[in-house]
C-alpha cells in the first residue's frame, strides 16, 4: 500500500455525495485547483488545494504533477467474461457479412466454440490470456471489475473457472469481483429430465461450493430464449440468496422474459443489457434500486437496438455502464468507449455516462469504497490526458489515461 499525492489537478471528480437521487452533475463532486493525498493505499484527501495543509505529505511520498488536467477515480467495469479462450472472429466476419445465427452455428461458431476452446485450454494458459486482458484494461483507465465464470457449463468446469479468477486475482492489482454464471444449458442437458438434473445440480452444488469456497460474491443467470427459463432462472436465483451471493440476471436482451421484474422481486444487485425492457419494468427496477447495467458493446456488434438509458433514468433507474467484454458479442476492454456509445446513442449526458462508470458501477460490485474520490475511498485514481471530464466520452476510441494508480500505487 503506497503514498501518493497528486497536485495541480485542473478538474478533480470526487463522487463525494452519496445521494444517488441527486441529478448527475451534483453527483460528480467538481473541484478545480484541487490535490488528492493517498496514504497507505487509502484516499485521506481529495478536493481544494487551498483547504489542504500539503506539509501533511511526507517527503518519501510519490507525487504527481496533474499540469491543470482532469483526475477522476479509477474506471469500475460491472460486467465483463473475462476468463475464456479460443477466437471468433471468424464468426465475426460471417456476422458482418450477413450470416445469419443457424449459418454462424453450421460453421462451428458460437458459445459452444468458446466452451470448447475453454475447456481445452490449461489454467496457466487461462491465466495468462485474461492478465493479457486486464492489461488493456487498465490502460483504458479501468481499476476494478467484475468477471464471470459461464464458459465451462459443466459444473467441476465452472468451479475451475472460479479457482482461475481466484488465481488471477493474487497477480493483478485491480480489485475483481467474481460471479458465477449459469450461462446456457450444456448441449447433453438442453431438454427434458438432464435440463432439469442440471438446473438442480447448479443450484445444489455449483452454488453451494461456490459459496463456501469463497469463490464467488454473485451469481448470475442468463435467461432468455435459448438459454434458462424464467422458472429455472428463479430457482438458481434463490439458491444463490440462500447461500449468501448477491443476485444478477442477464435479462430482456433479445427477448421479453420478465427476468428484470423477478430481479426487482428477489432485490437483486443488478440487471443486465434490458435491451427489450417495458414501462413495467423500468418502475419495478427502479423501486427495487436494482443497479441496471447496460451493455453498448453488445448492442454495437449484434447490431441490437440501443439499450434506452434515458427512460431509465426518468423512471428513477440507477445505470451502470459495462464492456461485457466476451469474445462473441463484444470484445472489447475499453470502458471509455462505453461511455461514448452511450452519450452518442442511448440519451445519457456526460455526467451520467460518467456516475455509470464510477459509482454505479462500483454499487453493482458491492464496493462502497471504489468509484469515489473521498475520505476512506480505496486510492485508485486516473489522471487524465484531458482538460474537462466530458471529453473523455467525447475522444471516442483512444486511451486518455496518462497514469493509472491503485491503492495510491503508480502502475
Ligand atoms: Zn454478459
Amino acid at each position: 500500500m503506497s503514498d501518493l499525492f497528486v497536485e495541480n489537478i485542473g478538474e478533480l471528480l470526487t463522487f463525494a455525495a452519496a445521494d444517488h437521487r441527486a441529478p448527475a452533475e451534483q453527483r460528480l463532486g467538481v473541484v478545480r485547483d484541487a490535490v488528492a493525498w493517498i496514504e497507505r493505499g487509502v484516499v485521506r484527501y481529495a478536493g481544494a488545494r487551498a483547504d489542504f495543509d500539503a506539509t501533511r505529505v511526507p517527503k518519501s511520498a510519490a507525487r504527481i504533477d496533474a499540469r491543470g488536467r482532469l483526475v477522476t477515480p479509477g474506471l469500475v467495469d460491472p460486467h465483463t467474461h473475462l476468463v475464456f479462450a479460443g477466437s471468433r472472429a471468424g464468426e465475426f466476419d460471417l456476422r458482418v457479412r450477413g450470416a445469419t445465427y443457424a449459418e454462424i452455428q453450421r460453421q462451428g461458431g458460437g458459445i459452444h466454440s468458446t466452451v470448447k476452446a475453454t475447456n481445452a485450454a490449461s489454467d496457466d494458459g487461462l491465466v495468462e490470456l485474461a492478465l493479457e486482458r486486464l492489461g488493456r484494461s487498465l490502460s483504458f483507465g479501468t481499476t476494478a471489475l467484475e468477471a464471470k465464470s459461464g464458459y465451462a457449463l459443466t459444473i467441476d468446469g465452472e468451479l475451475r473457472l472460479l479457482n482461475v479468477i481466484a488465481q488471477i486475482r493474487k497477480r493483478v492489482r485491480q480489485a475483481i469481483s467474481p460471479t458465477l454464471l449459469a450461462h446456457v444449458l450444456p448441449k447433453d442437458a438442453s431438454a427434458g429430465t438432464a435440463r432439469a438434473d442440471y438446473v438442480k445440480r447448479f443450484c445444489d452444488e455449483a452454488i453451494a461450493r461456490a459459496s463456501t469456497g469463497k469463490l464467488a460474491d454473485c451469481v448470475d443467470v442468463y435467461c432468455d430464449e435459448g438459454a434458462f427459463t424464467l422458472a429455472e432462472t428463479r430457482a438458481i436465483l434463490e439458491a444463490g440468496k440462500r447461500h449468501g451471493l448477491a443476485l444478477r440476471v442477464h435479462a430482456e436482451q433479445f427477448t421479453h422474459t420478465g427476468a428484470s421484474r423477478l430481479a426487482a422481486e428477489l432485490g437483486a444487485r443488478s440487471v443486465e443489457h434490458l435491451e427489450a425492457i417495458t414501462d413495467d419494468d423500468r418502475k419495478a427496477l427502479a423501486a427495487a434500486g436494482t443497479i441496471c447495467t447496460l451493455l453498448p458493446g453488445a448492442a454495437l456488434t449484434l447490431r441490437l437496438p440501443w439499450p434506452d438509458a434515458h427512460r431509465l433514468l426518468a423512471a428513477g433507474c440507477r445505470v451502470a455502464l459495462g464492456t461485457d467484454l466476451n469474445p462473441g458479442s463484444s470484445l472489447s476492454e475499453n470502458l471509455p468507449l462505453m461511455m461514448s456509445l452511450a452519450c452518442m446513442q442511448m440519451g445519457m449526458s456526460a455526467a451520467q455516462a460518467w456516475c455509470g462508470v464510477t459509482l454505479e458501477a462500483a454499487a453493482a460490485l458491492g464496493r462502497a469504497d471504489l468509484g469515489r474520490l473521498a475520505p476512506d475511498a480505496r486510492g485508485d485514481l486516473v489522471v487524465w490526458n484531458a482538460d474537462d471530464h466530458r471529453e473523455v466520452p467525447q475522444h471516442f476510441g483512444v486511451s486518455l489515461a496518462a497514469h493509472v494508480a491503485i491503492g495510491g500505487e503508480l502502475l
